[in-house]
């Protein structure tokens, strides 16, 4: 077996290092990362699954090492968070035997084997229908999904408390004498946080557009928390005598309506901050009545149900579809700011106002399928129940038996 690897893997990375990658043109560019890709994989997924072995054999003992994690570090030059979680997954994967041959076959990323197995470990029903997603759903969907599939199956007062105990805030000086800031809190406070920034986050990408200047979401974020700082420490002094508006925080916080009753969540049930994680129903009730909260009740007869056939949207169907696309709805796009309502089947055609028929998209991709003949297909996932938009190109042909709703 050894000798044959070693042979394989020398000959690959021999033609590797022979390649004039400069030389390809675009279309061989594209399909250079996609092989790589698979390279990758096949190696990543190895070297978890060997880790996993030699945990169990105790191979990394006697060598100086005190933990496996810094034996990974320091035998494959990996930084000590990656040697880590390396070492969760590997450990995880010993009871998930499923979704080790998805991760060696090379059907799922090192990325998506780490949700799956995060979810499926706690909740082990929940596999097959975490690796059903994981072919469709972009990570942050996967992610989100597990986030939910673990707040239902474990303690979530208890966890709350846990990580509540462990929450801080540091900073230090990088060695280019940078300013660096770490936290760690519960989701409901770090939402806090969020909501606070949000809108001076989206006054500052207004502003910066208008004069032309394109930088990152995150780069904006860092001026809003600037900005919320120098508010807090300087004295309001208005001289024109005029007031600044701006619109205050909000937290949308998603629950079902059974759950809410009963107190906690069940498989299946939800209890989050929209685009922030999880909370426990009891942190719901608590903050019930503040006025910064909109609590979107999930009866299956609420939002849903509500359409507007003229071009206006109502608001609850607005503040509805604004928390469920927290980003832009293209797989992959990953903007948050500047996002426009858009009619999947558009006004002029007939589509409604609805819950169902609005989704939100980036200015780009708003403007990609107003004008260019792009198209946002629902996809069902098989198993799951649920669905994943695809964004399709003018020239896609879709295969028969895929729903198209664009
Ligand atoms: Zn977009």
């Amino acid at each position: 077996m050894f000798d044959q690897l070693d042979q394989l893997t020398t000959e690959l990375q021999t033609f590797i290092s022979s390649l004039e990658v400069d030389c390809v043109d675009a279309a061989g560019a594209r399909r250079l990362v996609e092989i790589a890709e698979r390279v990758r994989r096949a190696g990543d997924s190895l070297r978890t699954v060997a880790v996993g072995q030699v945990e169990r054999t105790n191979a990394w003992k006697g060598e100086g090492a005190k933990s496996i994690s810094e034996w990974l570090s320091n035998e494959t030059d990996c930084a000590h968070y990656e040697a880590q979680s390396v070492v969760v997954l590997a450990n995880q994967l010993q009871h998930l035997p499923v979704t080790t041959a998805a991760l060696l076959s090379g059907d799922l990323s090192g990325t998506q084997a780490v949700e799956v197995a995060r979810g499926a470990i706690v909740a082990p029903n929940t596999e097959t229908q975490l690796l059903n997603l994981s072919k469709h759903a972009t990570v942050r969907d996967l992610r989100d999904a597990t986030s939910r599939v673990v707040a239902a199956a474990t303690d979530e007062a208890e966890r709350h408390r846990q990580v509540h105990k462990s929450r801080f805030f540091k900073s230090w000086r990088d060695p280019d004498g940078a300013f660096i800031i770490k936290g760690r809190m519960t989701v409901a406070n770090g939402a806090l946080v969020m909501a606070a920034l949000k809108p001076i986050q989206d006054e500052i990408f207004r502003a910066a557009r208008t004069s032309g200047d394109h930088e990152r979401p995150e780069a904006y974020a860092a001026d809003a928390l600037m900005a919320l700082c120098e508010k807090a420490t300087t004295k309001q002094i208005s001289t024109s005598g005029t007031k600044t508006t701006r619109p205050n925080a909000v937290i949308n916080i998603r629950v079902d309506i059974d759950a809410l009753k009963r107190g906690h969540t069940e498989h299946g049930e939800v209890c989050e901050i929209a685009g922030v994680g999880p909370i426990p129903v009891a942190t719901a009730t608590e903050y019930l009545g503040e006025a910064f909260l909109k609590l979107l009740v999930l009866d299956g007869t609420d939002i849903r149900t509500i359409a507007h056939m003229g071009r206006a949207i109502p608001a609850k169907v607005r503040t509805g579809v604004e928390e469920r696309d927290r980003v832009c709805q293209v797989p992959t796009c990953d903007m948050s700011l500047g996002l426009e309502i858009d009619h999947i089947k558009p006004f002029s055609e007939g589509g409604a106002a609805s819950f169902e028929n609005l989704v939100r998209l980036c200015k780009r991709h708003h403007l990609q399928k107003t004008h260019d003949g792009y198209r946002l297909v629902k996809i069902d996932i098989a198993g799951s129940g649920g669905s994943t938009w695809a964004w399709r190109t003018p020239q896609y042909r879709d295969p028969p038996g895929l729903s198209d709703t664009g």
